[in-house]
């Protein structure tokens, strides 16, 4: 078995035993590097006065991390910057948010090449490079131009934007020309493997193969699409333990007989809470009946809160909850819960069992978790009903949700509508399906598919090598 060598902007590693608060995707990481004796390389989270290059290593339940500190400006240009203000509105569909400044563009190619210049070393002949995510686009090139020629992959855990989008973004031609330093390139839905190819024979002359290899002069990519799933197994221990439970019984006595609806999702522009709050105000408008029922409880844990357009939507957010409240409350009943705090996800788990209704409605997302983990957390005889935007990646997937266009007012008035009328056995039926993905896959599904595409053969040498 190849050694690996997995790269992200952070590196999670592993807590030790306990279901429900670690992310899915340490899980599974940190299993693919305990098995093949790996190093998980990354961004410490910590700043620094000077970039030295210095490497922490630690170990942690059977897998090594290898961290470095970066220096305030890198952070500040980097992250900040070019990940969170450029790339991630322009790779969810807001070109209207992105910003583009010079000073990011090139402090994501400082620091990118910082990484790879200090993981270079660690690199061995056999091992195999895992490079994740858009803070890291540029990676697979500076390890390339530093005379690494092991198999190196990369995978996007966000969107792939249309090439009409990615044209506004300036150097896009050379970032893009970056990513065919990789061997394989991995996508969370057809959607974003899609609009990729359509960059490929716009603004290349590639050829693209059945198979999805994309030949550009001497070098070959190889494209493929793994979602990336739950870790199905810990979730079921996570949502059969005692704090799910603890947190089912006292949402259950909250809601008094009311009928409960839940949204979780980080407080983000592509999740489209505005919108979903618009469509609930609409149900709540069009039928006054309804009124004392029902209840939507949405969990927004802020982030990124030192950037502007985050600062906004959450004062949108604020704004909006309390005119619905204020128009539609009253002494015995609140419509809408709005929290800005984080459960850890046992809790959560409770709480999806709690509720009828999950509503995930992002406007643009690559994948989705909580859908996954609504499902999955539902009582096999009497399960909730899934809305889901047709906009998430999960939705390729988990076809039998009520999958809604998360723009629609009307149709997620119609869809909550919907879901508060099927019958047991529709209910039933629709969740069968979707667990069946849900457990087939799963994280250890996604990590296995991944690593053996990356592992299929021997990368094509670099004209100069
Ligand atoms: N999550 C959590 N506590 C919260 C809100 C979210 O643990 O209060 C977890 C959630 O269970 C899921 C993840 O954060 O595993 C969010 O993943 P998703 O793919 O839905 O969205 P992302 O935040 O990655 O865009």
């Amino acid at each position: 078995m190849n050694r690996l060598i997995v790269i992200s902007n952070r590196v999670s590693p592993p807590m030790g035993d306990g279901p429900g608060n670690q992310g899915g995707l340490a899980v599974a990481l940190s299993a693919a590097l305990r098995e093949s004796s790996g190093i998980w390389f990354g961004w410490s989270g910590e700043e620094t006065e000077a970039f030295t290059g210095h490497i922490n290593f630690q170990r942690s339940y059977g897998v090594t991390t290898a961290t470095v500190d970066l220096e305030a400006q890198d952070v500040e240009e980097y992250y900040n910057g070019y990940a969170n203000c450029t790339l991630w509105p322009l790779f969810h569909n807001r070109v209207d948010l992105a910003e583009f400044e010079r000073g990011f563009a090139g402090g994501y190619e400082r620091v990118n090449d910082r990484l790879a210049e200090t993981v270079a070393p660690l690199i061995e002949e056999s091992d195999l490079v895992w490079v994740h995510d858009y803070h890291l686009m540029l990676l697979g090139r500076n390890l390339r131009t530093r005379g690494v020629k092991n198999r190196i992959g990369f995978f996007l855990h966000i969107p792939w934007p249309p090439a009409r989008l990615l044209e506004s973004l300036p150097g896009h031609g050379e970032l893009f020309d970056a990513m065919l330093d990789y061997d394989v390139i991995g996508f969370q839905s057809e959607n974003w493997r899609e609009s990729f190819i359509r960059y490929v024979q716009t603004h290349t002359d590639a050829t693209i193969d059945q198979d999805g290899t994309i030949t550009l002069g001497e070098r070959r990519t190889r494209i493929v699409v793994c979602p990336i799933g739950i870790d199905f197994a810990e979730f079921h221990e996570a949502a059969n333990g005692q704090t799910a439970r603890e947190f089912y019984e006292r949402m259950q006595r909250s809601a008094n007989g009311r009928t409960m609806i839940v949204g979780v999702d980080r407080l983000d522009y592509s999740k489209g809470l505005p919108e979903r709050f618009l469509g609930y105000e609409r149900l709540l408008a069009s039928r006054p009946d309804l009124h004392g029922q029902l209840f939507l409880l949405q969990i927004a844990p802020p982030s990124r809160e030192q950037v502007r357009t985050y600062q906004q939507i959450r004062a949108t957010l604020d704004s909006l909850s309390g005119r619905i409240n204020g128009e539609f409350a009253d002494a015995e009943w609140v419509p809408l819960r709005y929290i800005n705090k984080g459960y850890p996800r046992d809790a959560l788990a409770g709480i999806y069992r709690a509720s009828r209704i999950g509503l995930i409605t992002p406007l643009c997302d690559g994948m989705n978790l909580v859908a996954k983990e609504y499902v999955a957390a539902q009582d096999p005889d009497d399960p909730g009903v899934l809305i889901l935007s047709q906009f998430a990646g999960a939705a390729r997937q988990l076809t039998d949700a009520l999958i809604v266009n998360p723009y629609s007012p009307d149709e997620l008035a119609e869809a909550i509508d919907r879901a508060l009328q099927m019958d047991l056995k529709e209910r039933r039926d629709r969740w069968r399906s979707m667990m069946e993905s849900i457990r087939n896959e799963d994280v250890r599904w996604w990590q296995a598919c991944f690593t053996k595409a990356l592992a299929g053969g021997q990368h094509e040498p670099l004209p100069e090598d």
